[in-house]
């Protein structure tokens, strides 16, 4: 399965925004975003001016690094949301924002996106019960997410099981601490994603 293996870093410093894909490193003072807010290579600022097919190109790429998805299942995802009922940019946010690992991540389960879709893969989650390793599988409503037991002793989730409390959950999902699981009662809505993205330029980039 084809991913990006880079320096996380580097692509907020492109973005010229923190995508936070390195869990607490991102919130203390070593976060490069705070230290070097340029992009990078060799000539740093560009003085060109960024015209409008730039910005497209550079929010679905924000997109792309904050979901941690490639060009092709990018693609796959928008095509899926311009069938949906509503509106295509909406739609495509908040299909990427019900894949499991961003999920796993949003329960407190992973510090990172990039990490939830390691745990996914290796198998330590349920969902209704049967084990899933897809990490680009879609929640629905009613779906139950749920650490597997033989997981709960390791001290990888000992360590984050003891931060949930702190942690705040979107409201789409109901998160049961004492039995480490996470009910699906709504699908999320943009509202519920609380990054500025600016997906109608995404759209127009597709109507090209
Ligand atoms: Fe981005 Fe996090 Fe690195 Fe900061 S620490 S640049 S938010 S990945």
């Amino acid at each position: 399965m084809a991913r990006y293996t880079g320096p996380v870093c580097k692509l907020c410093r492109r973005e010229g925004t923190k995508l936070y894909l390195k869990g607490e490193r991102c919130l203390s003072g070593k976060c490069a975003i705070d230290r070097r807010p340029t992009p990078p290579g060799q000539h740093g600022v560009s003085r060109r001016q960024t015209k409008e097919y730039g910005l497209q190109l550079r929010e679905k790429q924000k997109v792309k690094r904050y979901y941690g998805v490639l060009e092709t299942q990018f693609c796959n995802y928008f095509e899926k949301a311009s069938k949906l009922e509503g509106m295509t940019g909406p739609n495509l946010l908040t299909l990427l924002e019900r894949r499991l690992d961003n999920v796993v991540y949003r329960i407190g389960l992973a510090e990172s996106r990039k990490e939830a879709r390691q745990l996914v893969l290796h198998g330590h989650f349920r969902i209704n019960g049967k084990k899933v390793n897809v990490p680009s599988q879609l929640v629905k409503v009613g779906d139950v997410i749920t650490l597997a037991e033989k997981s709960r002793s390791k001290e990888k989730f000992k360590t984050l099981i003891d931060k949930l409390d702190t942690r705040i959950s979107p409201k789409w999902l109901e998160v049961d601490r004492e039995h480490i699981s996470a009910k699906v009662l709504a699908l999320p809505t943009r509202e519920d994603i609380d990054f500025p993205f600016e997906e109608h330029l995404i759209v127009e980039l597709y109507s090209k």
